[in-house]
């Protein structure tokens, strides 16, 4: 296990950089996600903690040492890939075993290994077994066994359950977070799926367009956003934003949207008059008869439980989740009343959040 420490990280191909400054920090043992959209750098910041790309400037250092120069071969670190080629002319135990034997290492220890593997994944019944004609799932299991029996410093895994079906991702997602609460070792994952990423990481950097917009754990990022880009990456149905144009005091926790006084957390910062973003979560809303703020319900899905009800205003669409029970008819004019501590508010310009209470821990519950 080792701690992985990624410092002013940059990469650049030509005119382009792919990576921007990026500084994070996994701790040793912890579960790390590099989340975001497609070509927002996650597979380059990855490679670079590999030693498969050099960066353009910056440092990785794992375990304290700098490796940034070191090659892949040289930094003890194991792979899992989404396109896991396994050897087809080998039986899943030889696969397992093979960069053991290339190593040089005993026949005793090699079996050793590979046994606590197969243990640890539950696949101890295949261990004879030709890996063609394994199931997608088993296939996966050998490909992480082959990472394990390394025991390296680190695992580094790119969407490796990318080519599985929803159904079946969904049961390795809490596989792989058992397979590492047993194993405890550092593990950079990447994916572009916010659900992968929420079910399973201990710490989450979430990237956009190269630069890495924010890193926590998931529960300060969802309630927390530092940004409308992850505000609206993050969640389903996204964070809803309500536009409008003021000027807010610090110290003062209200917005006036038209006539409606939204109470919100109290701002660590003067705004400047501005547009302005006021968010807030679908589950974070209520119907209010007495409430000003007004809309028109649009339509509603129901989903068991509880219900998506989309309501039209003159600040944006919103979404609102609400008990499947309460009944609301297309048209229907409603109130709406916010968990007024839960709300975040951002400047439209540059997508960051305004400081806030929220932001400072203080009303968030
Ligand atoms: P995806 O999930 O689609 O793989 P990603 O977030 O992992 O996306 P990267 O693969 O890191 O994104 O790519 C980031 C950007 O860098 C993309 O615009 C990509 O086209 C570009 N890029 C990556 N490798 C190279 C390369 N060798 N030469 C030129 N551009 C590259």
């Amino acid at each position: 296990m080792a701690e992985i420490r990624v410092e002013q990280l940059h990469k650049s191909f030509g005119d382009f950089a792919a990576v921007k400054d990026s500084n994070f920090v996994v701790e040793s043992g912890d579960f790390f996600v590099l989340l975001g959209p497609s070509g927002c750098g996650k597979t380059t910041t990855l490679r670079m903690i590999a030693g498969l790309e050099l960066p353009t400037s910056g440092r990785i250092l794992l375990g304290g040492n700098d490796v940034t120069f070191k090659r892949a071969a040289e930094r003890d670190i194991a792979f899992v890939f989404q396109l896991f080629a396994l050897y087809p002319h080998m039986n899943v135990r030889k696969n397992i075993a093979f960069s053991l034997k290339c190593q040089g290492m005993p026949q005793k220890e090699i079996n050793r290994r590979v046994e606590e593997a197969a243990r640890i994944l539950r696949i101890e019944h295949i261990l004879d077994k030709s890996v063609t004609g394994l199931s997608g799932g088993d296939r996966q299991r050998v490909a992480l066994g082959r990472a394990i029996v390394r025991e390296p410093m680190c695992f580094l895994m790119d969407e490796p359950l990318g080519a599985l079906d929803s159904e079946f991702r969904h049961l390795m997602c809490s596989e792989l977070r058992g397979l590492h609460d047993r194993l405890k070792a550092t593990t950079v994952y990447v994916t572009h799926d916010q659900l992968e990423a929420m079910s399973m990481a201990d710490k989450i950097a979430i990237m956009n367009r190269g630069e890495v917009e924010q890193f926590g754990p998931p529960q300060e990022i969802y309630a927390r956003p530092a940004s409308m880009f992850v505000a609206d990456f993050i969640g389903s149905p996204p964070m809803n934003f309500l536009h409008f144009h003021a000027g807010i005091p610090r110290g003062s926790g209200e917005a006036l949207l038209g006539d409606a006084v939204v109470e919100m957390p109290v701002l660590q910062e003067d705004v400047a008059p501005r547009d302005l973003a006021l968010g807030v979560r679908p589950e974070h809303i209520a119907f209010d008869d007495n409430s000003p703020l007004r809309g028109a319900v649009y339509g509603s899905e129901y989903l068991g439980t509880t219900q998506i009800v989309t309501v039209n205003t003159q600040f944006g669409q919103i979404k609102a989740r609400t008990k499947s029970t309460g009944e609301v008819r297309p048209g229907e004019n409603v109130g709406l009343r916010f968990a007024s501590s839960r709300l975040s508010l951002f400047d439209k310009q540059s997508g960051r959040a305004v400081r806030s209470a929220l932001f400072d821990g203080a009303a968030h519950g």
